[in-house]
């Protein structure tokens, strides 16, 4: 019995070592991307009732050294927890403008409102309202166009603080969405208290909706609460035209997913 402890504590430091150094290698082909200018930005297309394109979501693509795609889902928890998510996510801004100045020169893309992903980290850095001012008088973008999009773990500590941030980028132009909404944990009285202008339904109750179910529930609960707080809502992951459909009979407005378009490169974007 002993042997089998010395064993299983073998096979547990073995596999705690490995799970190490493949974070440590991890950093480090961030690092090296940052450096070696690999990260890029894919436009996912965000469309309105009729079918009319109205914006787009940046989602943060990295490429190794071979140019094999390495996934946000697997690199932002580790860029978050080393800190390395603020270059990145300065990067993913200043990209993001330039980009949307690009659509602002001209008329088929000059409307096209353009969100990016901040996490929590980065939105709380001392510089950042600083960082998004500079951005945008760079690019000279017109700051209406221009959305973040934060996930409720943007909460931390006192609400104060977090709804003070918002309004002094509010005050640029800036708006805000709400990301993954419905799969955290915040009150009601929270979404009251921020200044979102927009809710995102997270593609979980989007897949799992059908007639009836918990999911078509809440999907029903999300548009009646963004009603009457006088928010927008873009139900996300929408695979699926009998989804798309649903939603739509339900009184969703705005929508992103798959059955539009796929996040892709700008060279492959429709318009423009
Ligand atoms: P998210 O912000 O919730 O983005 C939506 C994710 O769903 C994206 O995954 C998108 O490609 C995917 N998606 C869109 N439509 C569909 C669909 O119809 N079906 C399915 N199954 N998936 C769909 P992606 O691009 O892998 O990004 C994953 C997450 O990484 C994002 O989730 C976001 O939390 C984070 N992320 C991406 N870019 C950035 C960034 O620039 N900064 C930060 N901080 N986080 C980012
Ligand atoms: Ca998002
Ligand atoms: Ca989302
Ligand atoms: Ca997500």
């Amino acid at each position: 019995a002993k042997h089998d402890g010395r064993n299983l504590h073998r096979f547990f430091s073995e596999a705690m070592q490995a799970v190490v150094a493949e974070r440590a290698s991890l950093e480090l082909k961030l690092r090296a991307a940052l450096a070696e200018n690999r990260f890029r930005l894919f436009y996912q297309p965000q469309l309105d009732s009729t079918g009319r394109l109205i914006g787009a979501e940046a989602l943060l693509r990295c490429f190794d050294t071979h140019g094999s795609m390495i996934s946000p889902a697997s690199f932002i928890p580790l860029a978050e927890e080393t800190g390395l998510i603020v270059p990145i996510g300065d990067w993913v801004l200043q990209a993001a403008c330039a980009q949307l100045r690009v659509w602002q020169a001209h008329v088929a893309t000059g409307d096209l409102s353009l969100s990016i992903n901040v996490s929590a980290k980065q939105f709380h850095q001392p510089d950042f309202v600083a960082k998004v001012t500079a951005a945008i008088e760079r690019h000279r973008v017109n700051a209406g166009l221009l959305k973040i999009e934060l996930t409720e773990s943007v909460v931390i500590g006192d609400i104060e603080t977090t709804v003070a941030r918002m309004k002094q980028i509010k005050a640029l132009g800036v708006r805000f969405a709400l990301d993954d909404f419905g799969t955290g944990y915040s009150s009601l009285s929270y979404l009251k208290r921020l200044p979102f202008d927009q809710l995102k339904i997270d593609q979980a109750f989007v897949r799992d909706m059908d007639d009836g179910n918990s999911s078509d529930a809440i999907v029903r609960a999300i548009l009646a609460i963004s009603q009457s707080l006088d928010l927008e809502v873009v139900a996300e992951g929408v695979e699926t035209s009998a989804q798309h459909e649903r939603l739509l009979q339900r009184g969703c407005v705005m929508f992103q997913g798959y059955l539009f378009g796929k996040p892709v490169p700008i060279e492959a974007w429709p318009v423009g």
